[in-house]
């Protein structure tokens, strides 16, 4: 921690990134480091590969994040909420020629990339870790870093649900709303309005649930097809795999999502990415590693090129461990 903070007071001009397909933890996390680092006074830039979900475009300074940094040159890369550098997308490349790469995650599967690493794996969010820095770097949390640091926190627990959910948690949050959050604003707009859309794809995502035989493992499917016909984004598929983990007895649930440049035919080899989550009794990250993707014990994820009959069938095989 100390080599990152003097390491940072010392860069001139900083780069921030988080994951492509931003979660929760990935905005507020990158916002709230943003803002800390303009606080005290950096040149920085803030980068997301993909748009910013619109549940997530209430928060301060969201206008500043860009997907294009053109020919700007920067003394030190921040790489927030990614297991592996390549998580933030195309601009890998563009990040490794920077001289100095700062990891700050809480994965267990990140091995470790970069220069200066920051990981905590009993951290609940990337948030949690960013609050510490932002501490330690003796930036006062104004309500703007408050409600981003609230919005990682309260989106990676799942509110308060999910296993990684710690002390930190809310003790953190609880701070948060002593420096002017307001938890149901903030809930307002992250969970309480579905576009038409979203819903009608719930349906087809419901529709959509297989179980295996023993009942242990279920697989839900979105294909590129169904958002387009309900006109959604990869956005709003997050959080849908929740109701293929909740059924009774599934140990692991796996939602499969077809690229965007999917051709929607079952035939063909395709592009996926699985997402896994478990009921807390298995190690999902483990399962994820095995297909060279990653995560946590019982929240990960994977890219795989396949055809979907072979990769339901190698995802239904794993329901024999179960
Ligand atoms: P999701 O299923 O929501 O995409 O991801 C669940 C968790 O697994 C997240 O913490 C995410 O960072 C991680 N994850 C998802 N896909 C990949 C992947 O392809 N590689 C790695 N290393 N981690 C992933
Ligand atoms: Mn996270």
């Amino acid at each position: 921690m100390d080599k990152i903070i003097s390491h940072l007071q010392n860069s001139k001009s900083i780069l921030v990134v988080s994951h492509a397909n931003p979660d929760g933890d990935a905005i507020g996390s990158l916002i709230a480091m943003g803002l800390a680092l303009k606080a005290i006074s950096k040149k920085t830039t803030l980068y997301n590969e993909s748009p910013i979900p619109a549940v997530y475009r209430f928060l301060p300074a969201v206008n500043s994040v860009v997907r294009e940094v053109g020919n700007q040159t920067f003394d030190t890369a921040v790489i927030l909420d990614c297991g592996a550098l390549d998580r933030i997308g195309e601009a890998v490349s563009m990040v490794r020629r920077i001289p100095v790469i700062i990891n700050i995650d809480h994965h267990v599967t990140n091995a470790g990339f970069g220069d200066l690493q920051l990981i905590d794996t009993s951290a609940c969010a990337t948030a949690e870790i960013v609050y510490r820095l932002i501490k330690q770097l003796s930036v006062s949390i104004d309500e703007n870093i408050a409600a981003s640091i609230y919005t990682g926190i309260l989106t990676d627990t799942g509110s308060f649900r999910f296993s990684n959910t710690n002390k930190a948690a809310f003790a953190i949050c609880e701070e948060m709303v002593t420096l002017g959050v307001d938890p149901y604003k903030i809930a307002q707009r992250v969970y309480g309005t579905y576009s038409l859309g979203r819903i009608k794809l719930l349906n087809l995502a419901l529709d959509s649930i297989e179980i295996s035989y023993n009942g242990r493992l279920s697989i839900m499917t979105l294909s590129q097809d169904m958002l387009n016909k309900t006109r959604t984004q990869p956005e709003d598929v997050d959080g849908l795999i929740n109701y293929a983990r909740r059924i009774e007895d599934v140990k692991v649930a796996a939602l499969i999502q077809e690229h965007q440049n999917g051709d929607g035919t079952s035939e063909t080899c395709g592009n996926y990415h699985v997402s896994l989550r478990s009921d807390g009794t298995i190690d999902v990250a483990e399962i994820a590693s095995s297909f060279g993707g990653g995560g946590h014990s019982s929240a990960a994820g994977f890219n795989i090129e396949s055809t979907l009959p072979d990769l339901k069938l190698k995802i239904f095989n794993l329901a024999e461990r179960l």
